[in-house]
Protein backbone atom coordinates (compact mmCIF):
# COMPACT_ATOMS: atom_id res chain seq x y z
CA UNK A 1 0.00 0.00 0.00
CA UNK A 2 1.44 3.56 -0.91
CA UNK A 3 0.46 5.38 1.99
CA UNK A 4 1.88 2.44 4.37
CA UNK A 5 5.38 3.09 3.07
CA UNK A 6 5.14 6.93 3.02
CA UNK A 7 4.46 6.49 6.45
CA UNK A 8 7.06 4.05 7.12
CA UNK A 9 9.38 6.70 4.79
CA UNK A 10 8.58 9.94 6.94
CA UNK A 11 8.92 7.56 10.23
CA UNK A 12 12.62 6.62 9.28
CA UNK A 13 13.20 9.77 9.19
CA UNK A 14 11.38 10.97 12.40
CA UNK A 15 13.56 11.81 15.65
CA UNK A 16 10.46 13.53 17.59
CA UNK A 17 7.23 11.89 16.45
CA UNK A 18 4.20 11.70 18.77
CA UNK A 19 1.43 9.52 18.79
CA UNK A 20 -1.96 10.54 19.85
CA UNK A 21 -4.92 8.23 20.01
CA UNK A 22 -8.15 6.80 21.11
CA UNK A 23 -10.25 3.52 22.06
CA UNK A 24 -9.79 2.57 18.76
CA UNK A 25 -6.22 1.61 19.61
CA UNK A 26 -7.33 -1.04 22.04
CA UNK A 27 -10.41 -2.69 20.67
CA UNK A 28 -8.61 -5.16 18.73
CA UNK A 29 -7.12 -5.83 22.51
CA UNK A 30 -10.88 -6.68 23.24
CA UNK A 31 -12.02 -3.57 25.11
CA UNK A 32 -15.08 -1.86 23.23
CA UNK A 33 -14.49 1.52 22.09
CA UNK A 34 -17.39 3.86 23.27
CA UNK A 35 -18.97 3.81 20.20
CA UNK A 36 -19.73 0.02 20.09
CA UNK A 37 -20.40 0.55 23.83
CA UNK A 38 -23.49 2.71 22.83
CA UNK A 39 -24.78 0.96 20.19
CA UNK A 40 -24.26 -2.74 21.71
CA UNK A 41 -24.67 -2.85 25.25
CA UNK A 42 -27.17 0.42 25.69
CA UNK A 43 -30.14 -2.24 25.93
CA UNK A 44 -28.92 -3.03 29.65
CA UNK A 45 -28.73 0.58 30.93
CA UNK A 46 -31.19 2.98 31.07
CA UNK A 47 -28.80 5.81 30.35
CA UNK A 48 -25.75 6.55 27.74
CA UNK A 49 -22.47 5.76 28.42
CA UNK A 50 -22.06 9.66 28.94
CA UNK A 51 -24.64 10.15 31.10
CA UNK A 52 -23.26 7.03 33.41
CA UNK A 53 -20.18 7.94 34.00
CA UNK A 54 -20.31 11.84 34.53
CA UNK A 55 -19.16 13.56 37.92
CA UNK A 56 -23.40 14.34 39.11
CA UNK A 57 -23.80 10.88 37.99
CA UNK A 58 -21.16 9.03 40.42
CA UNK A 59 -22.37 11.42 42.87
CA UNK A 60 -25.91 10.47 42.83
CA UNK A 61 -26.35 6.50 41.83
CA UNK A 62 -22.54 5.38 42.36
CA UNK A 63 -23.95 1.82 42.62
CA UNK A 64 -25.08 1.99 38.76
CA UNK A 65 -22.05 4.04 38.17
CA UNK A 66 -20.10 1.02 39.15
CA UNK A 67 -22.35 -1.41 37.71
CA UNK A 68 -21.73 -0.03 34.39
CA UNK A 69 -17.70 0.84 35.33
CA UNK A 70 -16.89 -2.51 36.41
CA UNK A 71 -18.35 -4.52 33.49
CA UNK A 72 -17.92 -2.05 30.72
CA UNK A 73 -14.57 0.15 31.67
CA UNK A 74 -12.35 -2.62 33.79
CA UNK A 75 -10.89 -5.35 31.63
CA UNK A 76 -8.15 -6.59 33.30
CA UNK A 77 -7.56 -9.24 31.21
CA UNK A 78 -6.73 -7.69 27.94
CA UNK A 79 -2.91 -7.43 26.66
CA UNK A 80 -1.60 -5.28 24.21
CA UNK A 81 -1.71 -5.62 20.35
CA UNK A 82 0.31 -5.07 17.57
CA UNK A 83 0.08 -1.19 17.92
CA UNK A 84 1.07 -0.61 21.61
CA UNK A 85 3.89 -3.00 21.14
CA UNK A 86 5.23 -0.87 17.91
CA UNK A 87 4.78 1.99 19.43
CA UNK A 88 6.87 1.28 22.60
CA UNK A 89 9.52 -0.27 19.96
CA UNK A 90 9.66 3.34 18.03
CA UNK A 91 10.25 4.68 21.54
CA UNK A 92 13.09 2.53 21.89
CA UNK A 93 14.20 3.36 18.57
CA UNK A 94 14.54 7.22 18.79
CA UNK A 95 11.83 7.70 16.51
CA UNK A 96 8.71 8.79 19.09
CA UNK A 97 9.00 11.22 21.55
CA UNK A 98 5.58 10.30 23.44
CA UNK A 99 2.35 8.48 23.39
CA UNK A 100 -0.61 10.83 24.38
CA UNK A 101 -3.73 8.69 24.87
CA UNK A 102 -7.52 9.55 25.86
CA UNK A 103 -7.31 5.79 26.99
CA UNK A 104 -7.05 4.59 30.60
CA UNK A 105 -6.58 1.13 30.33
CA UNK A 106 -2.73 1.37 30.95
CA UNK A 107 -2.07 -0.95 28.01
CA UNK A 108 0.88 1.24 26.04
CA UNK A 109 2.66 1.03 29.69
CA UNK A 110 2.09 -2.61 29.66
CA UNK A 111 3.41 -2.94 26.54
CA UNK A 112 6.62 -1.41 27.15
CA UNK A 113 6.23 2.97 26.67
CA UNK A 114 7.89 5.03 28.60
CA UNK A 115 6.39 8.75 28.14
CA UNK A 116 2.75 8.42 28.37
CA UNK A 117 0.08 10.84 28.95
CA UNK A 118 -2.82 9.53 29.99
CA UNK A 119 -5.46 12.10 29.16
CA UNK A 120 -7.93 11.11 31.03
CA UNK A 121 -6.44 9.06 34.15
CA UNK A 122 -6.10 5.05 34.62
CA UNK A 123 -8.07 2.44 35.95
CA UNK A 124 -4.58 1.71 37.15
CA UNK A 125 -5.07 4.41 40.30
CA UNK A 126 -8.08 4.22 42.47
CA UNK A 127 -7.91 6.41 45.84
CA UNK A 128 -9.89 6.39 48.83
CA UNK A 129 -12.09 9.69 48.73
CA UNK A 130 -11.70 10.03 52.50
CA UNK A 131 -8.32 9.28 53.75
CA UNK A 132 -6.44 8.87 50.33
CA UNK A 133 -5.66 5.75 50.45
CA UNK A 134 -4.74 3.68 46.98
CA UNK A 135 -6.33 0.86 45.22
CA UNK A 136 -5.40 -0.99 42.58
CA UNK A 137 -7.43 -2.20 39.65
CA UNK A 138 -8.45 -6.12 40.71
CA UNK A 139 -9.79 -4.32 44.36
CA UNK A 140 -12.22 -2.53 42.53
CA UNK A 141 -13.33 -5.27 39.92
CA UNK A 142 -14.10 -7.46 42.82
CA UNK A 143 -15.51 -5.39 45.25
CA UNK A 144 -19.43 -6.14 45.76
CA UNK A 145 -21.42 -3.05 45.06
CA UNK A 146 -19.71 0.33 45.84
CA UNK A 147 -15.77 0.03 46.28
CA UNK A 148 -15.31 1.12 49.83
CA UNK A 149 -11.75 1.70 51.72
CA UNK A 150 -10.54 -1.52 53.92
CA UNK A 151 -9.28 1.38 56.53
CA UNK A 152 -12.06 3.86 56.98
CA UNK A 153 -14.71 2.75 55.09
CA UNK A 154 -14.80 5.58 52.25
CA UNK A 155 -15.92 5.41 48.69
CA UNK A 156 -12.98 4.74 46.62
CA UNK A 157 -12.97 6.70 43.00
CA UNK A 158 -10.81 5.85 39.99
CA UNK A 159 -8.82 8.15 39.16
CA UNK A 160 -10.10 8.53 35.88
CA UNK A 161 -11.84 11.85 34.14
CA UNK A 162 -15.72 11.91 34.11
CA UNK A 163 -17.40 14.09 32.16
CA UNK A 164 -17.69 17.14 33.37
CA UNK A 165 -14.57 16.72 35.51
CA UNK A 166 -11.44 18.98 34.12
CA UNK A 167 -8.03 17.30 32.61
CA UNK A 168 -4.89 17.34 34.90
CA UNK A 169 -3.46 20.58 34.05
CA UNK A 170 0.10 19.26 34.02
CA UNK A 171 -0.69 16.61 31.84
CA UNK A 172 -2.48 18.51 29.28
CA UNK A 173 0.61 21.28 29.33
CA UNK A 174 2.90 18.30 28.66
CA UNK A 175 1.22 17.38 25.87
CA UNK A 176 1.04 20.45 24.44
CA UNK A 177 4.69 20.59 24.31
CA UNK A 178 5.14 17.29 22.99
CA UNK A 179 2.43 17.99 20.05
CA UNK A 180 4.24 21.68 19.25
CA UNK A 181 7.77 20.18 19.00
CA UNK A 182 6.94 16.98 17.22
CA UNK A 183 8.20 16.53 13.81
CA UNK A 184 5.27 14.03 13.00
CA UNK A 185 1.38 13.42 14.44
CA UNK A 186 0.04 10.42 14.41
CA UNK A 187 -3.58 10.21 15.11
CA UNK A 188 -5.31 6.68 15.45
CA UNK A 189 -8.39 4.96 16.58
CA UNK A 190 -10.09 8.29 17.88
CA UNK A 191 -12.96 9.99 16.46
CA UNK A 192 -11.81 12.99 17.51
CA UNK A 193 -15.11 13.64 19.24
CA UNK A 194 -14.33 14.10 22.97
CA UNK A 195 -13.34 18.18 23.84
CA UNK A 196 -10.53 19.27 25.02
CA UNK A 197 -8.43 16.20 24.15
CA UNK A 198 -9.56 16.19 20.31
CA UNK A 199 -8.13 20.21 20.28
CA UNK A 200 -4.78 18.99 21.25
CA UNK A 201 -4.09 18.26 17.07
CA UNK A 202 -4.72 22.42 16.75
CA UNK A 203 -0.91 22.46 18.27
CA UNK A 204 0.66 20.61 15.80
CA UNK A 205 2.42 23.01 13.20
CA UNK A 206 3.80 20.44 10.99
CA UNK A 207 3.33 18.64 7.47
CA UNK A 208 2.91 15.36 8.65
CA UNK A 209 -0.40 14.82 10.15
CA UNK A 210 -1.18 11.07 10.02
CA UNK A 211 -4.69 9.91 10.80
CA UNK A 212 -4.97 5.84 11.15
CA UNK A 213 -8.81 5.15 11.65
CA UNK A 214 -11.07 2.54 10.76
CA UNK A 215 -13.84 5.48 10.10
CA UNK A 216 -13.85 9.30 8.49
CA UNK A 217 -12.75 11.72 11.50
CA UNK A 218 -13.93 15.78 11.45
CA UNK A 219 -10.12 16.05 10.74
CA UNK A 220 -10.06 14.19 7.94
CA UNK A 221 -9.65 17.28 5.20
CA UNK A 222 -6.43 18.29 7.17
CA UNK A 223 -4.60 15.31 7.11
CA UNK A 224 -1.71 14.90 5.15
CA UNK A 225 -1.99 10.59 5.34
CA UNK A 226 -5.16 9.08 5.72
CA UNK A 227 -4.68 5.34 6.44
CA UNK A 228 -7.97 3.61 6.89
CA UNK A 229 -7.78 0.63 8.50
CA UNK A 230 -7.57 -1.44 11.89
CA UNK A 231 -4.79 0.06 13.65
CA UNK A 232 -3.09 -3.27 14.90
CA UNK A 233 -2.74 -4.40 11.38
CA UNK A 234 -1.62 -1.08 9.78
CA UNK A 235 1.07 -1.05 12.75
CA UNK A 236 2.22 -4.47 12.22
CA UNK A 237 3.47 -4.16 9.08
CA UNK A 238 5.52 -0.93 9.99
CA UNK A 239 9.12 -1.58 10.77
CA UNK A 240 10.50 0.31 14.20
P1 LIG B 1 -14.47 6.58 20.33
O1 LIG B 1 -15.15 5.35 20.81
O2 LIG B 1 -15.24 7.84 20.28
O3 LIG B 1 -13.91 6.34 18.87
C1 LIG B 1 -13.13 5.23 18.54
C2 LIG B 1 -12.67 5.43 17.10
O4 LIG B 1 -11.75 4.40 16.81
C3 LIG B 1 -13.79 5.34 16.08
O5 LIG B 1 -13.60 6.36 15.13
C4 LIG B 1 -13.59 3.94 15.46
O6 LIG B 1 -13.96 3.90 14.10
C5 LIG B 1 -12.11 3.77 15.60
N1 LIG B 1 -11.65 2.38 15.73
C6 LIG B 1 -12.19 1.39 16.47
N2 LIG B 1 -11.43 0.29 16.40
C7 LIG B 1 -10.39 0.60 15.58
C8 LIG B 1 -9.25 -0.12 15.11
N3 LIG B 1 -9.04 -1.39 15.46
N4 LIG B 1 -8.39 0.52 14.29
C9 LIG B 1 -8.59 1.80 13.91
N5 LIG B 1 -9.64 2.53 14.32
C10 LIG B 1 -10.52 1.93 15.15
O7 LIG B 1 -13.15 6.71 21.20
P2 LIG B 1 -12.37 8.01 21.67
O8 LIG B 1 -12.22 8.94 20.53
O9 LIG B 1 -11.16 7.52 22.34
O10 LIG B 1 -13.33 8.69 22.75
C11 LIG B 1 -14.04 7.93 23.69
C12 LIG B 1 -13.73 8.22 25.15
O11 LIG B 1 -13.94 7.02 25.88
C13 LIG B 1 -12.32 8.60 25.42
O12 LIG B 1 -12.37 9.71 26.25
C14 LIG B 1 -11.69 7.43 26.19
O13 LIG B 1 -11.06 7.90 27.35
C15 LIG B 1 -12.84 6.59 26.65
N6 LIG B 1 -12.68 5.12 26.43
C16 LIG B 1 -11.50 4.51 26.72
C17 LIG B 1 -11.33 3.14 26.50
C18 LIG B 1 -10.02 2.48 26.83
O14 LIG B 1 -9.32 2.92 27.74
N7 LIG B 1 -9.61 1.44 26.09
C19 LIG B 1 -12.38 2.39 25.97
C20 LIG B 1 -13.61 3.05 25.71
C21 LIG B 1 -13.74 4.42 25.95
Amino acid sequence: MKELETLQTWLDESSSAVFFGGAGVSTESGIPDFRSVDGLYNQSYKYPPETIISHSFFVQDPEEFYRFYKEKMLWLDARPNAAHKKLAELETAGKLAAVITQNIDGLHQAAGSKVVLELHGSVHRNYCQRCGKGFDAAYMKAAAGVPRCDACGGVVKPDVVLYEEGLDQHTLELAVDYIRRADMLIVGGTSLAVYPAAGLINYYRGHRLVLVNKTPTPYDARADLIITGKIGEVFSRLRA
